[in-house]
């Protein structure tokens, strides 16, 4: 019912939050980080018409497991299966080396869901976005240059999925990045 959807998005935006409360984003601004997660569903909705309910509390959920204490155990037994295997496809292992990890994202890109890869858009989207606004503090400009580039080999290979935000991110691209 509309009710127990509404319910779990909300219940689903307290989960993440709460998750999050000790995190803050690397602008100068120190954002609290719950604007990311809680940002990526709002580009869905708003900029990629997607209503799905699995996409929006994966969107929400996406950074838990890969940021916070939260296991997928955890995921699953409060949002189901379904939402539970998309945040799967789009959490890095933390194991592995930051080269390692930034290299399978291109890798593993093509062959994700439909419900990931728009995840992944969003995502991109924000943090682009956000990297465009204002410059990490220590980052060179060099080093957000790398960013664009390795984001535009993510997003490449999630192409043909939703036109309105692969239309947003090319107009970042063609900014920020060179051309072919
Ligand atoms: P990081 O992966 O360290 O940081 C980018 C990530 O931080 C984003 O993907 C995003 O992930 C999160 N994030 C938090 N706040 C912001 C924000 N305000 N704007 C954008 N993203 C934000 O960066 P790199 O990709 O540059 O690092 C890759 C490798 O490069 C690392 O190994 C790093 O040590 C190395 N490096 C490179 C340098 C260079 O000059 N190229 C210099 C020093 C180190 P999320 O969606 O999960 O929040
Ligand atoms: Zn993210």
């Amino acid at each position: 019912s509309k009710e127990e959807l509404l319910s779990f998005v909300i219940k689903c935006a307290n989960f993440a939050a709460k998750k999050h409360r000790n995190q803050r984003r690397k602008d100068v601004d120190q954002t609290p980080y719950i604007n990311h997660p809680l940002g990526v569903a709002n580009i869905l909705i708003q900029e990629g018409n997607v209503f799905e309910p699995i996409v929006i509390l994966a969107a929400i959920l996406h950074d838990t497991v890969e940021d916070t204490d939260t296991t997928f155990a955890e995921i699953e037994k409060e949002f189901g299966h379904r939402v539970c295997q998309v945040v799967r496809e789009v959490t890095d292992d933390k194991t592995l080396p930051k080269a390692e990890r930034k290299r399978l994202q291109i890798e593993h890109a093509p062959n994700i869901s439909r419900e990931a890869k728009l995840v992944k858009l969003a995502d991109k989207l924000y943090n682009l976005r956000d990297l465009e606004k204002s410059v990490p503090i220590g980052w060179t400009s060099e080093r957000v240059k790398e960013y664009f580039k390795w984001a535009k080999a993510v997003v490449d290979g999630c192409r043909q999925t939703n036109p309105a935000l692969e239309r947003e991110l090319d107009i970042l691209f063609a900014r920020h990045c060179d051309s072919s």
